[in-house]
């Protein structure tokens, strides 16, 4: 029967020897063992019975166990094989609402079908802004998503435009979602200690996404040229981007008219009706 006190650093270092293993820096491993934190996370996934969640980076299941526990279908998604066979083979061998995808969750999420009813993660902050960039991009888009991140990171997504943090990121993920930092994580909730604070941040889908249908994939990529060069202005931007400059600087322009755009704002501090108008222009302009 196993039992780990995930709160202990002796016992979690214990269960390391006997395994052979060691905590890998390049995956950004830390042990969440504050049990106000995992408590607080798992408060805001509110798993149930039968409730589809994926994990995104289980660790020795500090927080899985909690989910597992709840009854809900957990799906784990971990990089670390050690990791990975104490999970299977030890931890959740008798579980069977405990299912284990093992290897790089940036390939292996996008190859399950379906969507779950909740996402969570503690993360390296890339591999998690990668993660959620990806699903967002790709339309994968869970009722509610519980990510810790570096907090700078979680600035980001709260912020909007004017803000220091406001970023292409803030706009891709508030798109479909509200965002909140819940809660503050100190560096001595985990073990090792990382260097930086972490937010819990936590993202609540929107009635309506903003941007829907075809007109997503034209709005993400305006998006992305438009931030690509912080100190640049919006025209500059669109003029060097691959996708835009064929368009011409006479469309260009139009466009900027018809969103009330003299075309020398910078990106960050476009709202995000501004950023529709923009979009809608540029398609007008540019269609037969
Ligand atoms: N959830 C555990 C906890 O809170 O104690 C562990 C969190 S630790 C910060 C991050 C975990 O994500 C590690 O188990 C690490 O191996 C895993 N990980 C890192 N990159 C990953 C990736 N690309 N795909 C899947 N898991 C990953």
């Amino acid at each position: 029967m196993w039992s780990l006190n995930y709160s202990s650093i002796s016992e979690i270092a214990k269960v390391l020897s006997s395994h052979e293993l060691a905590m890998t820096k390049k995956f950004g491993q830390n042990f969440l063992i504050s049990p106000e934190a995992r408590d607080g996370i798992v408060r805001l996934i509110a798993p149930m019975p039968g409730m589809s969640v994926w994990e995104i980076g289980p660790g020795l299941g500090a927080i899985t166990h909690l989910l597992v526990r709840s009854g809900a279908d957990v799906t784990a998604f971990e990089i670390d094989h050690g990791f990975a066979s104490i999970l299977r083979d030890e931890a959740f061998r008798d579980d069977a609402n405990f299912t284990l995808v093992e290897g790089d969750a940036l390939k292996t999420i996008f190859s399950m079908h379906g969507c779950p009813d909740r996402v969570v993660g503690n993360l390296p902050y890339n591999v998690g802004s990668q993660i959620i960039a990806r699903m967002i991009e790709r339309s994968i888009l869970p009722s509610v998503m519980v990510f810790t991140l570096q907090k700078e990171v979680g600035e980001r997504m709260t912020s909007g435009p004017g803000d220091a943090e406001y970023s292409s990121f803030s706009v891709l993920t508030q798109l479909d979602y509200d965002n909140e930092i819940a809660f503050i994580i100190k560096p001595g909730s985990f073990y090792p200690v990382p260097k930086v604070e972490s937010a819990v941040v936590v993202m609540r889908r929107k009635d309506r996404s903003l941007v829907e249908g075809e007109e997503r994939s034209r709005f993400l990529l305006l998006v992305r040229a438009l931030f690509s060069q912080r100190r640049k202005t919006i025209r500059n931007n669109l003029l060097s981007s691959p996708v835009f400059s064929s368009i011409g600087k006479d469309r260009i322009e139009k466009a900027f008219d018809s969103a009330s755009l003299s075309g020398s704002e910078r990106a960050e501090t476009l709202s995000f009706d501004t950023l529709i108008k923009l979009s809608d222009g540029l398609l007008s302009t540019t269609a037969p």
